[in-house]
């Protein structure tokens, strides 16, 4: 299963799964039903893809391009960084991967088509993952009064987690 805690301390290490049998079936189900997506939307479905999108299921919730790409290399020799790279592009103008910029670090990539906003505290460095729904009123507003469409996931939303704001009391500045 994929990692989802309502709460996450930075960015987790590479390769800290966790899975025992019962979560890789999760992860073959995630694995199969975007490789359908990918099908339906007139992708090809290669070796390479699903080695790709097998590391995407399994591992932490947030990683940059750079640290897929060195495990699936290291994983499968024949699957060079630059097709991880290439991939990854393709996978997102099918819709079926998305990338998310948490901080001023590079972009972080996700499996899939559910998407979450991300809330990152500027003093601890936590991560929230928020529900898209919570955005539809300012959503909303913002086609009504500006005709602007709003792409709330693409950056990361700042400010203080719950623990900062009640916790020393001190001003960060
Ligand atoms: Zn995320
Ligand atoms: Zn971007
Ligand atoms: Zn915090």
């Amino acid at each position: 299963m994929r990692a989802r805690a309502a709460v996450e301390r930075g960015v987790d290490p590479v390769g800290q799964s966790t899975a025992d049998g019962a979560e890789d079936r999760v992860a073959e189900d995630r694995v199969a039903e975007v490789m359908d997506l990918l099908r339906a939307r007139g992708g090809r479905a290669s070796g390479a893809r699903r080695v790709i999108l097998e590391a995407m299921a399994t591992g932490p919730a947030h990683r940059t391009a750079e640290e897929l790409a060195e495990q699936i290399h290291a994983e499968h020799p024949a699957v060079h960084q630059a097709t991880v790279y290439r991939t990854l592009e393709r996978f997102e103008e099918l819709g079926v991967v998305y990338h998310s910029h948490l901080g001023h670090g590079p972009a972080q990539w996700h499996l899939g088509e559910n998407h979450h906003v991300h809330l990152t505290c500027d003093r601890c460095g936590a991560v929230i993952d928020a529900d898209q729904a919570d955005f539809e009123e300012v959503a909303a507003a913002l086609r009504d009064r500006y005709g602007f469409s709003l792409d709330i996931r693409h950056f990361a939303i700042t400010g203080t987690c719950a623990g900062c704001a009640d916790g020393d009391g001190r001003d960060p500045w």
